[in-house]
């Protein structure tokens, strides 16, 4: 079993003409809503510059093959995943990006 809270990733808006979209991710505690914008990626996978609403932050990820997943935020690099590229994969798996 995870520690990790129930996580939950709900797609606001679908990207609009800009390619601009939002997503929240949904916890018993939180939610974190998210803009995202997919952007050239000419290395393999979908490339993502997401930006957390509220705060500064900026990451880029890139989703694909499990080889080809990759994000700049700290749980990538701790731990070799992190809820943007969960909650990305799961748009992408239902079809909704
Ligand atoms: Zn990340």
């Amino acid at each position: 079993m995870s520690a990790q809270p129930p996580r939950v990733i709900r797609l606001i808006q679908r990207p609009n003409s800009f390619g601009v979209g939002v997503f929240a991710i949904i916890t018993t505690k939180t939610t974190q809503y998210y803009v995202f914008k997919e952007i050239d990626c000419a290395i393999g996978g979908r490339g993502f510059a997401i930006h957390r609403l509220g705060l500064g932050d900026l990451y880029h990820a890139r989703i694909g093959s499990p080889m080809e997943c990759s994000c700049e935020c700290l749980g990538f690099l701790r731990h070799g995943k992190c809820k943007h590229i969960q909650g990305l994969s799961a748009l992408l798996g239902h079809s909704l990006l």
